[in-house]
């Protein structure tokens, strides 16, 4: 088996902000095209925007694809054959390949400066037609080159119909004399991402590209970098864009689409994979493994059409897989969202309690917030502890509970059949006002789970504040 015959993808980030959705969504079908072929995942930082760049977003988005489980075989923090595998440690690269092209014709100096291409632009855009460089540079000779000007590199763009068959979009066909000769280096030395991503996608030997659909006008000016270099041409997919619920494109903007948010949220990350999995890929089950998944990862079942994150599914799914994880484990999580170390214990039966209740791991903690501390008092509880009723019934509460030793499931069933009695109330004016006693709010888990929860001190100790007309 050669080397090109192997599957090799890779993963290209801009370490210009945190791993949003759609770049994660863009990594795990990398990554399981790879696992599903037995091939390698490549990790590639493209940081030639120096001024976007930020070391800091790199390690998060490391941290976030590490967290994801998307591991990489090769990659800037653990190398490989290519040696560096961050854009910025890669110029002499450029630099090589950029003299070959100047070398063979397919690229040149241009000295047009800011103005002249400012004026030329204005120009074509009054006469109606689409912006592009005119190609005056092409024919410069050597004495016509100013002194005084850094040159840019511009491509040669042959005219020609570029036509590839995209895993996604199937057969598709750009007429290249629209294009006008692009720049391949900036006067700053800078190698753009056209050209940059060229040769580092042929030296890594990549196989195969699968990447946002925004990508998809880059492909053909790509595609006639290669044939110029005469390197081998990846098979490419371009997956469709993936929208908000209001149907305009996530960004990078919005924070709540970032892997961060979900993860401080108290997403699992099976949940936050298994959605990611369904953003325009039909795997034909709805919760899968991560094997399941790698096995089941093809082109064929991609889609052509734009796909919706949507963060109630995100959570109904998130749900689902709370629901598989053992409650040890979900300790451990949930201890990472709590303010106060609490006993192992207690903290098991507290989320054994509350669990049933929850969608995320900050929801958990949410749930167990009552029972930390003193309770916080909501507007809503405030307002049904004001009611006419509520003290005769609190006082009614404190006395049964004080006949208990201990407050167990079954001794709260006796002391809510008591209480009925004795106070002669029922159903919503029985239990809310309990609740809003002993919690401060009017939602959370059930009832006699607070009671075994909070233990007859606390309980008692939360009732005497309103016996004793200490209200909130
Ligand atoms: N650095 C590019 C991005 O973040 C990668 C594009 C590509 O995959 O070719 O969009």
């Amino acid at each position: 088996m050669t080397a090109r015959n192997q599957t090799r993808t890779r993963f290209a980030p801009s370490p210009t902000g945190h791993l949003h959705i759609g770049n994660a969504r863009t990594a795990l079908f990398n990554w399981l095209f790879a696992k599903h072929h037995s091939g390698s995942f490549i990790l590639r930082i493209e940081d030639t925007d120096l001024k976007r760049s930020e070391r800091s977003y790199e390690s998060s988005i490391i941290d976030d694809l590490k967290w994801l489980g998307l591991e990489w075989d090769e990659g800037p923090d653990i190398s490989g054959p290519s040696n560096h595998y961050r854009q910025s440690e890669r110029v002499d690269i450029y630099k090589e390949y950029a003299e070959r092209l100047l070398d063979s014709g397919s690229a040149y100096l241009c000295y047009c400066t800011v103005e002249r291409l400012r004026e030329l632009r204005e120009k074509q855009q009054s006469n109606g037609i689409p912006p592009r460089y005119d190609g005056r540079c092409r024919a410069l000779r050597e004495m016509e080159r100013p002194k005084d000007i850094n040159p840019v590199i511009r491509f040669a763009v042959p005219e020609k119909e570029v036509s590839f068959i995209d895993g996604v979009h199937e057969s598709l066909s750009f007429d290249a004399s629209t294009f006008g000769d692009f720049i391949i280096v900036g006067s700053d030395m800078v190698a753009t991402y056209n050209f940059a991503v060229v040769i580092d996608d042929a030296l890594m030997k990549i196989t195969h590209v699968i990447r946002g659909e925004d990508h998809l006008s880059n492909t053909p000016r790509q595609i006639l970098l290669y044939e110029a270099l005469d390197m081998d041409i990846p098979l490419y997919a371009h997956l469709p864009l993936i929208l908000g619920p209001d149907k305009t494109p996530l960004s990078k903007r919005y924070g709540m689409a970032s892997i961060k948010n979900l993860r401080e949220d108290g997403f699992l990350r099976d949940g936050i994979i298994n959605h990611l999995c369904h953003l325009g890929w039909s795997p034909d089950k709805r919760l899968l493994s991560i094997q399941e998944a790698v096995d089941k990862f093809t082109m064929k079942r991609l889609s052509r059409s734009p796909s919706i994150f949507d963060i109630a599914a995100l959570k109904r799914l998130n749900r689902d897989y709370l629901e598989q994880t053992d409650t040890d484990t979900l300790v451990k999580m949930t201890r990472l969202h709590l303010k106060k170390d609490l006993p192992y214990a207690w903290l098991k039966d507290a989320i054994r309690a509350v669990r049933g209740d929850a969608r995320t791991i900050k929801d958990i903690a949410l749930l167990l917030e009552p029972f930390l501390g003193e309770p916080v008092y909501n507007e809503d509880a405030i307002k049904v502890l004001e009611e006419n009723h509520v003290k005769m019934l609190l006082k009614a509460l404190f006395e049964e509970v004080e006949k208990k030793e201990k407050l167990s499931v079954d001794s709260y069933k006796d002391i809510v059949n008591n209480l009925r009695e004795v106070t002669g109330k029922n159903g919503k004016q029985l239990l809310m006002p309990i609740r809003a006693a002993l919690t401060g709010r009017l939602r959370g888990i059930e009832l006699e789970n607070i009671f075994v929860l909070l233990g007859k001190e606390k309980v008692i100790e939360r009732l005497k504040r309103y016996i004793t007309g200490c209200t909130p």
